[in-house]
């Protein structure tokens, strides 16, 4: 099936909308009002401030980075050294000068004070971290979980390298869902597998379906089916994603089981990308199958897709800005709270910016399909971060699903990739998070949320922007366009002009790689010697790839 961008969005719910401007900014002035009167989780808030010093992201992700992760106990002392001098100001005096006296003793006797060091770490950020250990996982499952609260559960690890690691955070998963208080797991498939090669697509996918089918099926072995879904990461791995997702759900003992996969707003594939996935589930949902999930996140892994892009000379993977990103947030979202669509695609709003949560509750209302006992839409959000609005989300949606990140102590240097991003976010004036703790008294701050807020609605329009992959690098800062912008934003040109009835550029008029049948292995999975500097094939115009 093709969809003219016109047919995918559907022009008329632009208008509407937009219409939800001012109702989404006086529901989030409510929901911050009564999340103030939430008492704040000290050590969150602590956090906060923490990065909000001008060395607070350099000091947290140096102390995490350095002191954390290095194996070697003199190798942390002498990081421990050199960022002591550079303790936030925020931090209550005793612990300044507990870093301090770290920072000098750490190189004479670091079997005492680094340990120390990592546990004081530990416990600043264990609100966003479960202990994964049988004695503690139990108790902070039944602790999270109250009224409302659900929990997605999710083993944290660093990038897999090898088989072993992949057995080994795939049999992790495994235990995980057969515990009587876990009923819904998070996975990426990049940790299931060893790092295949990105020529070998079509190998690498049945690899990925062979390692997960027996998860799939343990889900759908109990008396009610757990819930598997799968997270999304890089950007060369957005296709393979889709392929092994449906692929396993297209497995007959499958039909009736409900799985998830994410999308990531960042990225101008995702429209094209949902487009695809709800095609295909209206077909499953039509030969008598269950719906799927689709969790929209505007994307977690934008400096490592700047450093790839530099890297290679590829076209940036994502929008260039972050209003592009929030207006593309909301261009998925609003395709997809529809009512037909729905019944197919039920969608998880994932984010912590309460405008775009406030906007999609509100336009799901406005299309009568606001049903989260359904659960035809899901709001997510991350354990740990913004409590308070949390909860007021909570009270008014009627519930939450909690991505629970859990790990084993002793591997709690696994932990440090989901902590710096977390941190990162904080930190970043760019972000929502930033402002967080402050937004219901200072008034600059929420101005500040409410003008992008309101020029990203500005620029919504009803466009299936076009995919990386299937632009060029002489294209890559010229996405296509259907019609001029209004409001300045990344620069864009117009889609060259098609002729009479032939599909124009921009619609999804080929089938994806991934829904077409297996193709044989390619003769050589291994890369010419003329190639080893090309992109990937997920990174450059493709053939049969939109
Ligand atoms: C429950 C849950 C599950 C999640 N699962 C995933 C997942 O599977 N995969 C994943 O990648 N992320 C995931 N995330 C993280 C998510 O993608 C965002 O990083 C995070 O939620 C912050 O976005 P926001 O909308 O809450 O805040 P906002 O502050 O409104 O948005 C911040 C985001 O805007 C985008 N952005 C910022 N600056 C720029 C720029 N210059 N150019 C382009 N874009 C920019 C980035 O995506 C950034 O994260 C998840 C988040 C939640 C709450």
């Amino acid at each position: 099936m093709t969809h003219t961008a016109t047919e995918a969005a559907g022009q008329t719910d632009v208008p509407q909308a937009r219409a939800l401007a001012a109702d989404t900014i006086t529901l989030v002035r409510r929901w911050l009002t009564e999340a103030s009167k939430v008492p704040v989780d000290a050590s969150a808030e602590q956090l906060a401030g923490v990065l909000k010093d001008p060395n607070g992201l350099d000091f947290t992700v140096g102390f995490v980075d350095g002191v954390v992760r290095p194996e070697d106990l003199t190798v942390a002392a002498r990081n421990l050294a050199a960022l002591a001098p550079k303790v936030p100001a925020f931090l209550p005096w005793y612990m300044r000068s507990a870093v301090r006296l770290g920072g000098t003793m750490a190189p004479v006797l670091p079997q005492v004070v680094i340990p120390i060091a990592r546990r004081v770490l530990r416990e600043m950020v264990g609100h966003l971290i479960v202990d994964a250990t049988d004695a503690k996982l139990g108790p902070a499952i039944a602790k999270i979980r109250k009224d409302g609260i659900k929990l997605n559960v999710n083993l944290l690890g660093e990038a897999v390298l090898g088989e072993h690691e992949a057995s080994r955070r795939l049999a992790g998963t495994h235990t995980l869902l057969a515990r009587p208080d876990v009923d819904y797991v998070s996975i990426k498939v990049s940790s299931t597998v060893a790092p295949h090669s990105a020529w070998a697509f079509d190998e690498a996918v049945e690899h990925v379906v062979e390692k997960l089918t027996p998860l799939f099926a343990k889900a759908a072995s109990f008396p009610k089916a757990k819930f598997i879904n799968l997270d999304m990461e890089e950007y060369k791995d957005l296709d393979m994603t889709i392929a092994v997702f449906t692929r396993i759900l297209d497995k007959p003992e499958f039909k009736n089981l409900e799985a998830g996969i994410v999308l990531q707003a960042y990225l101008p594939d995702a429209l094209s990308a949902m487009i695809r996935l709800q095609d295909w589930a209206a077909e499953r949902r039509a030969n008598g199958g269950a719906a799927i999930k689709v969790r929209v996140v505007k994307g977690a892994n934008l400096p490592m897709e700047h450093v790839e892009s530099s890297l290679h000379d590829w076209p940036l993977a994502t929008w260039h800005t972050k209003q592009d990103s929030d207006t593309n947030y909301k261009r998925v979202i609003n395709y997809s709270l529809h009512p037909d669509r729905i019944n197919n695609v039920r969608i998880g709003v994932a984010g912590h910016n309460l405008f775009d949560i406030a906007f999609a509750w509100l336009l799901a209302k406005q299309r009568g399909i606001a049903d989260t006992a359904q659960q035809s839409i899901e709001f997510e959000m991350l354990l740990g971060m913004a409590q308070g609005q949390a909860e007021a989300v909570k009270k008014d949606v009627g519930s939450l699903l909690l991505y629970t990140p859990v790990v084993h102590p002793a591997e709690f240097d696994v932990a440090i990739a989901y902590l710096i991003r977390r941190l990162e976010e904080g930190a970043s004036q760019d972000n929502f998070m930033s402002a967080v703790f402050e937004l219901s008294e200072n008034e600059v701050l929420f101005e500040r949320e409410q003008r992008r807020f309101l020029a990203s609605l500005d620029t919504l329009d009803d466009e299936v922007p076009r995919p990386t992959g299937s632009r060029t690098v002489a294209s890559r800062r010229s996405p296509c366009r259907m019609t001029p912008s209004r409001t300045p934003r990344t620069p864009t040109r117009r889609c060259p002009p098609t002729a009479p009835g032939a599909a124009p550029s921009w619609t999804v008029s080929r089938p994806p790689r991934w829904a077409t049948p297996r193709s044989p292995p390619p003769p050589s999975v291994t890369p010419t010697p003329s190639t080893p500097s090309s992109p990937p094939p997920s990174r450059r115009a493709r053939p049969g790839v939109p």
